[in-house]
């Protein structure tokens, strides 16, 4: 966690990519990088016990960066995800950290993108290829994607594609590269299947886990916002807006982020000041002492820098960025709730973050109860009420005669009411924080926010809609039980190639020789054109509307008869077929 000693600089990378992470305003290494890029440096294969959030990103691209060959213009590592949204994300961050190395090239290929572009693209020989399974599986078997010069492999979210059921074609990837390569997989938890890979293909890989303290702090109160609708910064002003309490810490990951929230919450009135590793020894602890004295109420820190760090006045931790780990969770809120008193801790999770959420919640063994922002009417009446609450103590505390003469003097002139004169004072005390929010925007219509989202969020954790079924069409798909597929094949293959949130795949299917499956009305004849040449399990799935038939929930199935996970257990999918041909179950 945060409290590793390990800087960037002791861990041998080149000095193109530490000059990229200081300028992304990394300070130190997460648990997971500090444990797995001396690993990967030294050439071991590892297997990291990680998922989103806590820098495995940046634990494998870093120390891959510096296997590569710039002179050889072939694919040199491939990165296999298991959505598009993955893939591009993590290309996205191998490009950042190259960014100083001229000549480096990195390419997404996934599902949904045009053939065409990504031949072009191929051709130029990209140095590191991030992938979604079946696509890259298509361009293997098409001769386009040569893996012969592969130095490194990453499998990244290897639960997640073994889920979407990918797995088959991750062995045969696997199976398709040299030997020699080295191997990186990560996974959040470690299903038998993934196991059966690692000893397969793996050599003597470590296993990197992070061990988490389990402490239990029960003089703080601990809540999380799931981050949706309102962006972060906006959603932290409402709570500082509305919760009482003395000094803040604000944790963020970055020195950059510290300074830039900081600074916005300065614009917005806040004595607020960041404290991070740039600031030298002196000027951190002059930081810390303004904050003790009450002429700070709010410090923007990275974990580093608040190490240790106990004022008493702190009431309240938030974590506007989620820690990598829990045990960094727990030194952050212990920066509440000191000597006694009573302490408040509000953790921001991004959607994909709510299994590191779990995990928190696992090994603090304490649930995280889920906030709602503070509403505009909260708002509102709060700054009333502090409004009321500085009048009040003017009135108490000041001498207000000679402004009574001149209110009657403006009175006068002006030729005003006192109270319309009021009325426009009050108008101009309060521009900068006005009385009268506007109200609350409409809800955004849920396709809108559904395109915004990342498709596995859905999967993750969110609720699950309701399938409204007169909303979906019946497709056909050439590809049935005899070729091996199952349901979970077909989610993966349309979630990804169409880009549909699986949760809006209606029931699937399977049948020997053809499987149908329920999708969202009005359906674009290009998306459909592309889905054609889908293939799942090698065949072509010619995708084709089914017209006449009726979407409809698939009747309840009987006890003990599927064995199917995940999306499966919304009902449906291969359960009642008509009779002919009757279908047999999938397990
Ligand atoms: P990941 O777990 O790879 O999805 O990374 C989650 C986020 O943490 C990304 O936004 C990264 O840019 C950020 N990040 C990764 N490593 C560090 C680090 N050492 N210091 C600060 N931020 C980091």
């Amino acid at each position: 966690m945060s409290d590793t000693q390990v800087a960037f600089s002791d861990l041998d990378l080149p000095s193109s990519v530490l000059k990229s992470i200081t300028e992304l305003g990394y300070e130190t290494p997460s648990p997971i990088q500090a444990a797995c890029i001396p690993l990967l440096l030294n050439g071991d294969d590892v297997l990291g016990m990680a998922q989103t959030g806590t820098g495995k990103t940046a634990a494998f691209a870093l120390p891959l960066l510096s296997r590569i060959d710039l002179k050889l213009n072939k694919p040199q590592v491939l990165v296999l995800a298991p959505t598009r949204e993955l893939a591009v994300q993590v290309a996205e961050a191998f490009q950042a950290y190259a960014r100083h190395i001229p000549g480096f090239h990195v390419l997404p290929i996934y599902g949904g993108q045009s053939y065409t572009l990504q031949l072009k693209q191929l051709r130029r020989g990209p140095h590191v290829v991030v992938g979604t399974p079946g696509r890259v599986m298509d361009h293997l078997d098409r001769g386009t994607l040569i893996l012969d010069e592969l130095k490194a492999m990453v499998l990244d979210e290897a639960d997640e594609m073994l889920r979407m059921g990918f797995i088959d074609d991750v062995e045969t990837i696997m199976a398709k590269t040299p030997a020699a390569r080295q191997t990186a997989l990560f996974s959040a938890t470690m299903p038998e299947q993934i196991r059966r890979i690692t000893k397969r293909y793996m050599r003597d890989p470590k296993e990197i886990k992070i061990a988490s303290k389990t402490t239990t702090m029960e003089n703080i109160d601990q809540r999380c916002w799931i981050v949706s609708g309102v962006n972060k910064l906006d959603a932290l002003v409402r709570i500082l807006e509305t919760e009482d309490c003395g000094g803040i810490i604000i944790f963020a990951r970055t020195k950059t982020a510290t300074t830039e929230i900081a600074e916005k919450l300065e614009a917005r009135g806040y004595a607020a000041a960041p404290l991070n590793g740039d600031m030298n020894q002196q000027l951190r602890e002059r930081t810390v002492q303004r904050l003790k004295d009450a002429k700070l109420d709010i410090l923007v820190a990275t974990d580093v820098a608040a190490r240790g760090l106990d004022v008493e006045r702190v009431g309240m931790v938030i974590n506007y960025d989620i820690p990598y780990d829990t045990e960094a969770y727990v030194h952050r809120i212990g920066r509440t709730g000191r000597a006694g008193r009573d302490g408040k801790a509000i953790l921001f999770v991004a959607p994909r973050e709510r299994r590191l959420l779990k995990q928190i919640e696992q090994a603090t063994r304490q649930p995280i109860k889920q906030m709602d922002l503070p509403s505009r009417d909260m708002v509102q009446n709060k700054r009333l009420e502090s409004f009321r609450e500085q009048v009040t103590s003017i009135f108490n505390d000041e001498d207000m005669s000679t402004y009574r003469e001149l209110v009657d003097q403006l009175a006068s002139d002006t030729e005003l009411e006192t109270l319309d004169l009021a009325s426009a004072l009050l108008y101009m005390a309060q521009k900068d924080k006005p009385l009268i929010l506007p109200p609350e925007p409409e809800p955004r219509p849920r396709r809108e926010r559904d395109n915004d989202r990342d498709s596995r969020d859905g999967e993750r954790g969110a609720k699950r809609e309701r399938i409204n079924y007169a909303d979906l069409d019946v497709y056909r798909l050439e590809v049935g039980r005899n070729d091996g597929v199952q349901v979970k094949n077909i989610v993966g293959a349309i979630a990804n190639e169409a880009d549909i949130n699986s949760r809006h795949i209606g029931d699937i299917r399977l049948f020997d020789d053809h499987s149908t499956v329920q999708l969202p009305k009005g359906m674009p004849p290009e998306v459909l054109q592309q889905l054609k040449g889908v293939f799942i399990c090698r065949k072509k799935i010619d995708i084709s509307l089914m017209e006449g038939e009726i979407a409809r929930p698939a009747p309840r199935k009987p006890r003990g008869d599927f064995k199917g996970k995940g999306r499966n257990d919304r009902g449906g999918n291969d359960r009642g077929a008509p009779r002919k041909p009757r279908p047999r179950r999938d397990a």
